[in-house]
């Protein structure tokens, strides 16, 4: 298939072309910075308006999105965004405000962050909440570093080793390193399971803590949990819960009242912040009472209480023991916390609860359509997401091929390759907010699919066929990464 290549916009300039009329200046004239500060050139490019509006109109048509189609990526909920949460966050209150303007001029901004951390309180079981950390894998460092503190504190130093279940989130590991601590890795039992026996000979007194998925990557909810949050805390390590995943516990379990002492949700994932390009990610950490103290500061609290008419006076406090700030300022505020706060005051704790019944359902709907056809390893009432094999017995066909050829169907492929402990792994999770129809579609796109292989196995050997661009060679582009797609001609002499 032939590729046409969108030519850049520094290919399309031409010179003396113009988009803007600058006006005359108001402001006096000024000195400019001495000669060794200025470029002597800078190569901008020269089109019209309506040149530059057609270019990346163009390239967005070519990107999918979840306001374009079904995007069923397992462990990335690309849950619908609904719109309110877009002016919400554009209010010029939320948007004009700066970080560092004097807490009296901001009272809206921080009873908004007030109340979240209550909110996510009361949605987890969780004591204190931080709002700062800028994405989950963020939440884990910084829900990790308040472990670590919490048992140097004790002066338990030898407790140096994480517990991660092989079906974790790559991000578990990575955290748990970047500060030093060993990663041992407890094995899933054949029903999906945390095992037991494993996770029993592991607990000992070197152990700071275990890093859970529940629901895990598999989308099963372990049927031991209590045992497994029990055997943990009884060798005095801490439970640390990776809630980048809630879409299939909101309203109905609280990781905090099953034991768990620390928990990161994703905001951008489970309350409708747009992700995968599309904006800032929001990473809140909640934590048990015993590590409320270990908080990073600042947090937002209520400075002087509320007396007859007058609101309460919000600013920010420091936990006794805090670790520090994780992040420059408050966290992502508009893009973040004030479309996440507008999501969830939307729903209330009843439309909180219907999300996840609603996730739930959708992914078992898809499951029990798909289950003749695709081999379920492991087959049983799944949370908001499922994994099944993309293999057939005597085909070479991939999962790889079976993702790629969902995108002639005009769907996004969903997660594969992970988790790792599935041969390959197609993990689909579809959402709360697709309806009966787009999920038959897509069954339906999957059965075809699963025939194709059978009787034209090319075909989606070389699919996506449909698209602008076809198969990508993604180690090429994985080994030769080219981040710039433009340079100048003479950049060398300007670096
Ligand atoms: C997405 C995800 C993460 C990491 O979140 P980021 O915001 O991408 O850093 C961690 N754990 C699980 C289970 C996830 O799905």
């Amino acid at each position: 298939m032939a590729t046409i290549i969108e030519p850049t916009i520094f290919e399309l300039s031409s010179p003396g072309r113009r988009g803007v009329k600058m006006p005359a200046s108001d402001v006096p004239e000024m000195a400019l910075p001495p000669k060794e500060f200025l470029r002597s050139e800078l190569p901008l490019p020269e089109l019209a308006e309506v040149d530059v509006v057609r270019h990346y109109m163009s390239l967005s048509k070519m990107n999918y999105s979840v306001d374009s189609g079904f995007y069923p990526l397992g462990s990335c909920t690309m849950k619908y965004n609904p719109k309110i949460n877009e002016d919400t966050c554009r209010l010029p209150g939320f948007l004009f405000t700066h970080p560092l303007q004097p807490i009296e001029t901001v009272q809206g901004n921080l009873a908004l962050m007030f109340e979240m951390q209550e909110w996510l309180k009361e949605i987890s079981g969780f004591a204190g909440v931080t709002l700062q950390p800028a994405a989950g894998a963020h939440g884990e460092f910084t829900g990790v570093l308040m472990m670590a503190a919490y048992h140097k504190l004790r002066g338990d130093t030898k407790r140096t080793k994480m517990l991660i279940p092989d079906a974790a989130h790559g991000t578990n590991p990575a955290s748990v390193g970047m500060l030093g601590m060993q990663v041992v890795t407890i094995p899933s039992d054949a029903r999906g399971n945390v095992d037991l026996r494993a996770l029993e000979s592991a607990c000992d007194d070197t152990v700071a803590g275990m890093m859970l998925t529940n629901p895990n990557t598999l989308g099963m909810f372990d049927e031991n949990i209590e045992k497994v949050v029990a055997l943990v805390k009884d060798c005095g390590a801490l439970m640390y819960g990776d809630g980048a995943n809630l879409n299939a516990l909101l309203g109905i379990v609280r990781p905090g009242d099953l034991g768990f002492d620390v928990m990161h949700f994703n905001l951008h994932k489970t309350f409708s912040v747009p992700h995968g390009g599309g904006g800032p990610g929001s990473g809140p950490v909640g934590v048990s009472q015993r590590l409320v103290d270990f908080l990073p500061s600042p947090l937002v609290g209520i400075l002087e209480e509320s007396e007859g008419d007058m609101a309460p006076l919000y600013g920010f406090v420091t936990p006794k023991n805090t670790i520090g700030r994780m992040k420059a300022f408050h966290g992502h505020f508009g893009g973040g916390l004030v479309r996440s706060y507008t999501y969830i005051a939307m729903h209330g704790p009843d439309g909180l609860k219907d999300i996840s019944q609603y996730a739930v359902l959708n992914a078992n709907y898809l499951q029990a359509r798909l289950r003749d056809t695709y081999k379920i390893p492991f087959d049983r009432i799944c949370m908001h997401e499922f994994v099944m094999e993309g293999k057939f017995e005597g085909s070479d066909v991939r999962a790889l091929d079976i993702s790629k050829r969902l995108m002639d169907f005009n769907f996004h492929p969903p997660t594969n390759y992970f988790p790792l402990i599935v041969s390959e792994a197609l993990m689909i999770e579809p959402t709360e907010t697709e309806n009966k129809d787009t999920l038959d579609r897509f069954a339906d796109a999957l059965i075809k699919i699963a025939e194709e292989a059978k009787t034209q196995p090319d075909l989606l050997h070389n699919a996506p066929i449909t698209t602008k661009f076809g198969r990508m060679d993604e180690v090429k582009a994985a080994r030769e990464l080219v981040l710039c797609c433009w340079l100048p001609e003479n950049y060398e002499q300007m670096a």
